[in-house]
Parts: structure tokens; sequence; C-alpha cells
């Protein structure tokens, strides 16, 4: 029987030279399920290569192999097949790998709803609560090795994912799997130790100025927080120290959209939604041109903070009370 991963399991076998790539701003699934592949594959005594655009977050740099991850393809030599992770779009694979010709056959593998099919191949399985969740069926059906280097970075993926199992994405699956995988040799406090005990000072700085600017729309409902590139430059910071405080906003009681604003260019704003409630904030994230989950998505947008502001809060509220008075 014709399994979704028989395509990608025969370049496995056909091909000598992988890439293996994820999307820009990379969090613990992109690096996490971007490593447990390529390492799974060298183990297989293949040739590969990980690329991402962006540098690897520095509370990520402990997964073994973050130091083989390669941030330019210009010199590259062309690929048999090229496996792409946790990534809904394109253009999220960034730049340098769109100007890049050598990529072989495009192996999609992906959990986000809003993904677009960008692959040659697209294996996309929404109910997973990871892209690291479908490396490891892959590799358990390629018959792939699955060492403890591998193990501690799908465990990551999914452990950082679920929101360390509180999403509703903490499925019964998700669960067995990281259990196997801690069976594996990923070692759990030791992981969660370095995830979310081992931030640099500056990312409390950070933190202390973001929360000075929380801000609720809507009656209580919609929770703000903004990040300019003033503060980042105030505590010598770069955007990757910003991953997670977004869960602030949402945090707060009777808060059903927790919102980060954080400013990345001129009168331009990366925005980050996370929903408590039944609303899909990646519809909304859709509106603006990007995308995510119905829990947790994000786009780009134009603007000053003010018209940013308005525009959101505006479409977040009709998300929310939509049609209800
Ligand atoms: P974050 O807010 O942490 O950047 O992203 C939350 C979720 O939304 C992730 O699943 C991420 O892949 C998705 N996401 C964030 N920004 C964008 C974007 O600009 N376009 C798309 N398509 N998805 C995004
Ligand atoms: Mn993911």
């Amino acid at each position: 029987m014709k399994s979704i991963f028989s395509d990608a399991i025969e370049e496995i076998k056909r091909g000598k030279r992988f890439l293996v790539v994820s999307h820009v701003n990379p969090e613990g699934d992109a690096v996490g399920s971007l490593l447990g592949l390529a390492l799974a594959l060298k183990e297989a005594g293949k040739d590969v290569v990980p690329y991402l655009e962006d540098p690897v977050p520095e509370v990520l740099r402990f997964l073994p192999g973050s130091e083989l991850v390669s941030h330019s393809l210009e010199e590259a030599e062309p690929f048999d097949a090229t496996f792409a992770v946790d990534c809904g779009q394109y253009e999220r694979l960034g730049k340098g790998f769109a100007q890049f010709r050598g990529q072989g056959r495009l192996i999609n593998i992906d959990h986000h709803k809003t993904n677009d099919h960008f692959g040659d191949v697209n294996i996309i399985v929404p109910e997973a609560s990871a892209a690291g969740e479908i490396v490891f069926d892959l590799l358990k059906e390629a018959g792939l090795k699955i060492t403890p280097e591998v193990a501690t970075n799908l465990y990551v993926a999914i452990h950082t994912d679920t929101g360390s199992f509180r999403y509703s994405s903490s499925t019964p699956d998700a669960f067995r799997k990281a259990g196997e995988l801690v069976r594996l040799g990923a070692d759990p406090w030791k992981i969660a130790s370095k995830v979310y005990e081992n931030y640099p000072l500056k990312r409390f700085r950070l933190l202390s100025d973001a929360l000075s600017t929380l801000e609720v729309k809507d009656e209580g409902k919609i929770a703000l927080l903004t990040i300019t590139q003033d503060m980042l430059r105030r505590v010598n910071g770069s955007k990757d120290l910003v991953d997670g405080f977004v869960n602030y906003a949402r945090a707060v009681e009777g808060v059903e959209v927790g919102v980060l604003l954080r400013e990345c260019g001129q009168d331009e704003y990366k925005i980050s939604l996370r929903a408590k409630g039944d609303v899909d904030v990646s519809k909304v994230a859709e509106k603006f041109g990007g995308g995510g989950h119905p829990h947790a998505a994000g786009f780009n947008i134009k603007g000053t903070l003010e018209e940013v502001k308005e525009k959101v809060v505006e479409e977040l509220k009709e998300a929310i009370d939509g049609g209800a008075g």
C-alpha cells in the first residue's frame, strides 16, 4: 500500500546528497525537525546540508548538529533532493533558497493547515502537533536510525510546538512520540533547562520594556505588546530574544487573543497572534497575507504603529465578536 511517505522514502533510497531547509525566524520545531532529519540522513551515510536563512536562536544552539547549519547556498553543489520542514509557504524558506537552482526534487513536510503545497512532493499532516512528529514517522517508516542526537532534536520540536504539552495540539500521538523519544535518549530536564531556564539577562531587560507596553482592547478580549527597534538596540539584542513574549499577552485574564507587534523596519511590523478562545487566528493572519495555526499565526504589515494596531485590532474584533453583536 502506498503511504504518504512512499515518494519521500524513494528519494532517500535513490539519492546521495540532500539539502534540508526550514523557515526564516526559526523556532524549536523548525530547528529540531531540520536537525533531526539531517542527522538521521547523515547517520545513514548520506551527504547532507542543513540550511537556514537566519541564525539558529541562541537558546537552541545546544541542539546536536546546530553547528552544521549552513546560512549560504552560493557555493553549494546541486542536491538530489531538498526536504523543507515546518514551512507553509515557499517564500518563508528565505531569499537565499529562492535564488538557489540546485535544489533537485522538493519534498515539503509540514503540519500547517495553511500550507500552499509548494513542493514536488507534499506531506502535509495538520493533525501533527509539530513537523517533528511527521519527521519521526518518516524516519520510522524509512527504517532510519533515531540516535539520541536525533531524538533530542525531535523531542525539542514537539515540546516547543505544543507549548510544553499545554496546547490543544498535545494529542495522544504527541505524548506517545515524545515518550518514545525519551526512551531513545532525549533527556527532558536537560532539554527543558536549556530551552526555558537559560535565557540571556538581556531577554529579561527587554521583557520588562515590552511588558510596560501592555494594553487591552475590545473590552479586554485583545491584549497587545509592542517591541520597537529602539528597545532591541537598548539591550543590544536580536529579534530571536522576543520568542515567547506574545504568550504574556494571551495569559492575561479574559483575553482571547494576544498580539505582539515587533517593529522590523521603517513603518513595518511583524505581528504574532495567539488565541486562547475559539477564534481561528490563522484566518486573520491570512487576511494580511500570512498564515499559521488556529491558535498561533503571524504576518508582516506596513504602516505606522498606530495604523497597524488599528487595522489588526479591527480584524480581530470582527473575528472575535463577528456576527455576535
Ligand atoms: P510566530 O508568531 O511565532 O512568528 O508564528 C506563529 C505561527 O505562525 C507559526 O506556525 C508560523 O509558522 C506562522 N507564521 C508566522 N509568521 C508568518 C508569516 O509571515 N506567514 C505565514 N504564512 N506564517 C507565519
Ligand atoms: Mn511547527
